[in-house]
């Protein structure tokens, strides 16, 4: 018995060493990605009850030399823990300043609305609003057409830096949505103290929809909540018409989801803009 622990150990310490190996190798491959450009933003539109796209999100792609695209969810939690986030999150920022930026100077995509994933870590550094400010200003982008997506979990800790951050930067025009909403303990008394102008219905709550009475239920209250905060809001996953129209019923008329269009490089989203124009 002691000698098969002694092995567990040993294969314990082993199987430790190879995930922190397999980590810090994936974080060697992130920074070099980053020097060398391998990361891109792909753009999924958001639309109004007319399915009218008003505007997209930003979502991260990297893209491997062989082609490759690794998912967000595989890069963004170790970039969060070693802190990369901070320089991959701004090159975010400066790829959506510059895509706003063209947008603005073309009708058809004029008034487009970007918005973008910011994570904790990068939000709660000091100069994070100084930045924002110089690269909208640096790119001559409508600031009012940028918003920023936080996370509940996130502005739990440290409510009144965040608070205070997030009004200098309304200030300047840009918009707040809160992400993945449903999926944290945020209660009423605490959102309304923040300066938001729209709640994200998680995905979660959409995929079962049309079948789950408690999903229903509980995307009914979350519109209600944002109809008391005077909130604008979105629903994302939206895959199917049912979904859809469900949400319309409960009262949701701004929709995010594959029904509409994947998340898709800047070319082929200007591409969709044209042909519905068209
Ligand atoms: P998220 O912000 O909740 O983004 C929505 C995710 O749902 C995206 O996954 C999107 O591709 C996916 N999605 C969109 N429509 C549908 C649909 O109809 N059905 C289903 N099943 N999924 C749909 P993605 O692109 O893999 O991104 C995953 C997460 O990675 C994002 O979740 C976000 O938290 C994070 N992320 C992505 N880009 C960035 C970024 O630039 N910065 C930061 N900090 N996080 C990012
Ligand atoms: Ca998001
Ligand atoms: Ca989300
Ligand atoms: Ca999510």
């Amino acid at each position: 018995a002691k000698q098969s622990g002694r092995n567990g150990m040993r294969f314990f310490d082993q199987g430790m060493q190879d995930s922190l190996s397999a980590r810090a190798r994936l974080e060697g491959e992130m920074r070099l990605a980053l020097e060398r450009g391998q990361f891109e933003l792909y753009f999924q539109p958001q639309v109004d009850q007319h399915g009218c796209p008003t505007g997209a999100e930003a979502l991260l792609r990297w893209i491997r030399p062989d082609g490759q695209s690794v998912p967000p969810s595989s890069f963004i939690p170790l970039a969060e823990e070693t802190g990369l986030i901070v320089p991959l999150g701004r090159w975010v920022l400066e790829q959506a300043c510059s895509r706003l930026h063209a947008w603005q100077s073309d009708a058809a995509t004029s008034g487009l609305v970007l918005a973008i994933n910011v994570s904790a870590r990068q939000f709660q550094q000091p100069g994070f609003c100084g930045e924002v400010h110089e690269m909208v200003k640096r790119h001559g982008c409508n600031p009012a057409c940028l918003k920023i997506e936080l996370t509940e979990g996130m502005l739990l800790e440290n409510i009144e830096e965040t608070i205070s951050s997030m009004r200098a930067l309304k200030e300047i025009g840009v918009r707040f949505s809160l992400d993945d909403f449903g999926t944290g303990y945020s209660s009423l008394q605490y959102l309304k103290r923040l300066p938001l102008d729209q709640l994200k219905i998680d995905k979660s709550f959409v995929h079962d929809l049309a079948t789950d009475s408690n999903d229903q239920a509980i995307v009914l209250t979350i519109i209600a909540m944002a109809r008391s905060l005077k909130l604008d809001v979105i629903a994302e996953g939206v895959e199917t018409e049912a979904q859809r129209a469900l949400l319309e019923r409960l009262g949701c008329h701004r929709y995010q989801g594959y029904l509409f269009g994947r998340p898709m490089t800047a070319p082929a989203f200007q591409a969709q803009l044209t042909r519905k124009a068209a």
